[in-house]
């Protein structure tokens, strides 16, 4: 998700206000601690009150006039008899369309924005049978109520953990959804919420490498933030991503390739793997097309967040594993350092 700072500037402006008021000194008191508290109130009227989908809306509706066509172009990448779409939503994010063609069925992951995937949907005369949603935020379960007003059989699945809305079919670790020859495994990878789960998409159907739609945990050489959950859990649910085969394709939920492969520069300057990845990506956004998908093989060359275990990253964050600490513990300490310098740099 691309967080609400205007909450944060709101909050501010009306603290400043209380300062000139009899609360002056329960005023200062709130304002005198750091911005942690702040973004903490922000982050829950996102998440838990009607400010969040209001926020959602606007930012959907800029999108909608800056983007007419979309923020990124993409190709549709077909298989024997099996299509995916990335879908270009709001400023940065891409919803998927995976349709089964010989049967004319869609799953739809993420469908942020109703009224663009709809009409992907109408594009390829396709009938949505299930939406699979990663997580509670707006930006990826905004459109899911939307949806299936328009098709009464949709499904939606996701983790009861997470408020996802209009949820009818709620995941556990490993459980399979099939559509058509389409079949997912729901993997449940919390850290960023409590409830985030990603889909695997087998493609031995049809002959074709798997497909992991990643939501806010994994992009491009990037993580998703620790919204709702401790470095440990995280590096749990990231340790599920990197334990997936080389030629597994990955479809992360935002387009941050650039801004993500600058960042991983900064801790592993010497990854040539990296800095090919960048050349080719550089290419890619001059011309705004979608840098989906990369692999999982690749991710695990130069993705920082999967490579807790590099000598060069510890050497470049000055970590060093303690005489009594466990190897996972230290790899957790070394996310949770990552993920700080991460959110110092962008805060994405
Ligand atoms: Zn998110």
């Amino acid at each position: 998700m691309e967080f609400p700072y205007w909450i944060i500037i709101l909050l501010f402006t009306a603290s400043v206000v209380f300062v000139f008021s009899p609360w002056r000194k329960l005023v200062y008191r709130l304002m005198a601690r750091s911005e942690k508290p702040l973004f903490r109130i922000a982050y829950t009227l996102y998440t838990r009150t009607r400010l969040g989908y209001m926020y959602y809306k606007r930012q959907m509706k800029r999108a909608r006039e800056h983007y007419p066509s979309g923020h990124s172009s993409s190709q549709p990448m077909e298989f024997n008899g099996l299509k995916i779409i990335p879908v270009s939503v709001l400023s940065d994010n891409y919803s998927y369309l995976v349709i089964d063609t010989a049967s004319s069925v869609a799953v739809v992951v993420d469908p942020a924005d109703p009224q663009k995937v709809q009409a992907v949907l109408e594009d390829e005369k396709v009938r949505l049978e299930a939406i699979l949603c990663t997580h509670k935020h707006w930006d990826h379960s905004g459109g899911n109520k939307e949806l299936r007003r328009l098709h009464s059989s949709c499904r939606v699945y996701g983790n009861a953990a997470d408020n996802i809305p209009g949820l009818t079919h709620p995941l556990s670790h490993k459980d399979s959804i099939t559509v058509g020859r389409m079949n997912f495994r729901a993997l449940f990878t919390p850290g960023h919420t409590v409830g985030h789960m990603i889909y695997l998409l087998d493609g031995q159907t049809v002959g074709a490498p798997a497909s992991l739609f990643s939501g806010d945990l994994v992009f491009l050489s990037g993580c998703g933030r620790m919204f709702e959950g401790n470095p440990s859990t995280m590096l749990s649910s990231l340790d599920i991503v990197a334990s997936l085969s080389d030629n597994t394709l990955l479809w992360p939920g935002h387009e941050y390739a650039e801004d993500n492969l600058l960042f991983a520069a900064e801790v592993e300057p010497c990854n040539t793997v990296r800095e090919n990845k960048y050349q080719w990506v550089l290419q890619q956004r001059s011309q705004k097309l979608c840098t989906s998908p990369s692999t999982i093989g690749e991710e695990r060359q130069y993705n920082p967040f999967l490579r807790s275990h590099s000598a060069e990253l510890h050497l470049a964050l000055g970590l060093q594993q303690f005489q009594d600490e466990d190897w996972t513990q230290f790899r957790a300490r070394v996310l949770e350092e990552l993920r700080k310098r991460k959110d110092l740099y962008n805060r994405r």
